[in-house]
């Protein structure tokens, strides 16, 4: 397997112009004879569908729930970044650039990310023009507020509800290319195999989640956008239906899966509450503009935190990181949150929880300001914990949020599939190991309205292919995989729920390749892993039938992959010797106990390519070059 990131030559200013240029384009007529699949209608694939429908193709546009209005995208709260500068503070397409490879630990494409921030500014105004409702001054100017890894504002924002907005945007344009008959939207679809052909990305199977019908789908391209895989960890703040499945089936077909390990903690979530939890709610990092982050000094003390004193409270993100103060990072926020709840000086019951408090803001802004701001955030927070935000400060603990790893593109967003382009959350593009808040948006948005609309049209121009039919050996050999697993699942009518899987993975892969790892607890993982692996196939018990509506059945599928994919991240978390963002590996910190990165052997993208069930999966690196920024030891000091 090649890996050929197909970077333009250039300065890197120059690269997407330049090589935009030199894509070929579909001549108009032609486009109409062009089918493109895609998966997926959350903010990448509903923005990439309306707009290669604008363009001409003929768009086939699959999704899991009954509507795109219900996928995951539409939870993100926080903002979209762009380096738009409106605040005159230094923000420019550098500084996004700089602080996004920076964020990300220094193991993302300097090509890839100095695109991002070009095109950044071109979403702002796609979205404006679509009527997305962005906070505005009181002047009539869009607002900016910060995030994270950040000294400028730059987040564009919809109260805390911007992920809602913006889709709601996307699926207007979608609409208006199925009323114009441009695209077929299949709903309650679940994609379960990739169907290649002559080493081509020919089509897919999807299961109608409704009939229990399998269907086959066929196309000159297939667009996926299906998210990311932050449930492999059973809890997390993603939508319950966010899997790996679809990504998963292609890695089996030969697509490649790059840095699996590299998954986001969030440092700012309502904490787990009990055993049978099945979800965790994010409190947006907005809050952490205004909101300070403290535990008590003292681990004996337990009174209620209003009863603490100023002097006897450890703000230990302003303390120890006075530039950034509470804005740092997310990775450096989750594992500083660890190590004050390590050290016994957590909150609340369990102790595993430290204050998120926005009193300071409230006595200087006055509550009516605070709650335009985060107005909806404070009441979801009230009415899971029964707990008054402008009252009493919110107790937050990390928790698994957003995946930075995934199938493996090059610049064009093509997988090592030709013809299976990949976007959104699904892909590992741009965000290193570690993303900064608002930039999954600004990621998602681009390659589905800026980027896709060019590169697919240059794969489509230089392919020369016969029309694919649904009749083709190839779609009836995948139905037939996928029908036997079906089968498989059903079939063996175990004691033990898909769930109690999923939870027990959950448990194994957090505890032992979570926000901090080390080569022993990995290597305990992986095996206890494989043995959970092996025993869901045994002692599974899924009920029904395939075939309506089944539930049982479509969770086990995915917990199946889930398992698979489980080793894999662990086994990626185990070949990489070094720290960096998210990975941080205990046997490499600094000696003020931040991540240590081994540039020497470490800086490239791991890429795992599927050898067949019971071998092991092939490594592959592609080496990250780095000619316009300095690689450094991250400080946000
Ligand atoms: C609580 C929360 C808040 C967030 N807030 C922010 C924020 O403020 N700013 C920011 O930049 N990012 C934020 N993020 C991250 C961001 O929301 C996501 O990364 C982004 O929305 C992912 O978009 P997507 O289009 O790639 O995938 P998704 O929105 O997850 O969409 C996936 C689509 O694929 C479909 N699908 C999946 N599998 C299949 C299959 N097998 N067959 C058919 N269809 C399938 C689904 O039905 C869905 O339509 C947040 C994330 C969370 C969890």
């Amino acid at each position: 397997m090649q890996l050929d990131s197909k970077i333009p030559d250039g300065p890197l200013s120059e690269k997407w112009d330049k090589h935009r240029f030199e894509l070929k384009l579909v001549n108009p007529a032609n486009k109409t004879k062009s089918k493109i699949i895609v998966v997926g209608a959350g903010l990448a694939g509903a923005s990439a569908s309306a707009t290669l429908a604008e363009l001409g193709y003929e768009v086939m546009t699959f999704c899991i729930q009954d509507s795109p209005r219900r996928a995951h995208s539409i939870a993100a709260q926080g903002g979209i970044n762009a380096a738009k500068n409106y605040q005159n503070d230094g923000d420019s397409i550098w500084r996004l650039f700089y602080d996004t490879i920076k964020g990300g630990d220094f193991r993302s494409r300097e090509a890839n990310v100095y695109r991002l921030a070009q095109i950044s500014n071109n979403i702002i105004d796609q979205c404006v023009a679509q009527g997305v409702p962005f906070a505005r001054e009181y002047g009539g100017q869009l607002a900016n507020r910060s995030f994270g890894g950040a000294q400028v504002s730059r987040t564009f924002y919809a109260r805390g509800q911007t992920g809602q907005q913006l889709l709601l945007g996307a699926y207007g344009s979608l609409s208006r290319q199925i009323a114009a008959g441009k695209v077929r939207l299949f709903t309650r679809r679940e994609m379960l195999d990739l169907v290649v052909i002559d080493g081509k990305a020919r089509g897919i199977i999807a299961r109608n989640l409704v009939s229990g019908e399998l269907e086959k789908h066929a196309a000159d391209a297939v667009v996926l956008a299906s998210g990311g895989y932050g449930n492999a960890f059973y809890l997390s703040t993603n939508a319950m239906g966010s899997n790996i499945s679809a990504a998963f089936a292609s890695y089996r077909k030969g697509a490649s899966f790059a840095n699996p390990c590299f998954v986001q903690i969030h440092p700012t979530c309502i904490p787990v509450h009990g055993t049978y939890q099945s979800k965790l709610t994010l409190m947006s990092e907005s809050l952490r503009n205004d909101g300070r982050v403290w535990v008590p000094r003292s681990p004996e003390d337990r009174r209620p935190p209003d009863q603490i004193p100023e002097t006897e409270r450890d703000y230990y993100l302003e303390e120890k990181y006075p530039r950034f103060g509470n804005l740092v990072p997310r990775d450096v926020a989750s594992r500083s949150a660890k190590v004050q709840c390590d050290m016994g000086k957590g909150v609340g019951d369990t102790r595993l929880a430290v204050y998120l408090d926005l009193k300071d803001a409230i006595e200087k802004d006055g509550r009516d300001v605070i709650a335009r701001k985060y107005g909806n955030l404070f009441e979801m927070y009230e009415k899971i914990t029964a707990q008054d935000p402008y009252e009493t400060p919110m107790m937050i603990y990390p928790a698994v949020h957003y995946t930075m790893g995934g199938l493996w593109v090059d610049y064009n967003l093509m997988s090592t599939i030709p013809g299976l382009f990949v976007l959104g959350e699904a892909n590992f593009s741009d965000h290193g190991a570690n993303r900064l808040g608002a930039s999954a948006l600004m990621q998602g948005l681009a390659d589905g309205y800026f980027i896709i609309p060019y590169s697919i049209g240059d794969y489509l121009a230089k392919s020369s292919h016969d029309t694919a039919r649904e009749d083709h050996s190839a779609f009836n050999e995948s139905s037939l995989q996928v029908e036997t697993r079906i089968k498989k699942l059903l079939s063996i009518g175990g004691k033990r729920t898909v769930d109690d899987f999923h939870r027990e993975l959950g448990h194994i892969l957090w505890e032992n390749c979570g926000m901090t790892r080390k080569e022993k607890d990995l290597k305990k993982a992986k095996k206890l892993i494989a043995d959970l692996r092996a025993e869901f196939w045994e002692n599974v018990l899924v009920g029904g039938t395939g075939k309506g509506f089944n539930q049982s059945l479509e969770k086990a599928g995915r917990v199946a992959d889930f398992l698979q994919f489980g080793e894999l991240m662990v086994m990626d978390a185990l070949e990489r010797k070094e720290s960096c963002g998210c990975h941080f590996n205990e046997d490499f910190q600094t000696d003020e106990h931040e991540a240590l990165r081994d540039d020497e052997n470490f800086c490239h993208v791991s890429a795992w390519e599927y050898r067949g069930e019971g071998s092991k999966p092939k490594f592959h690196k592609e080496p990250l070059e780095f000619e316009n920024v300095e690689l450094t030891q991250r400080s946000y000091k």
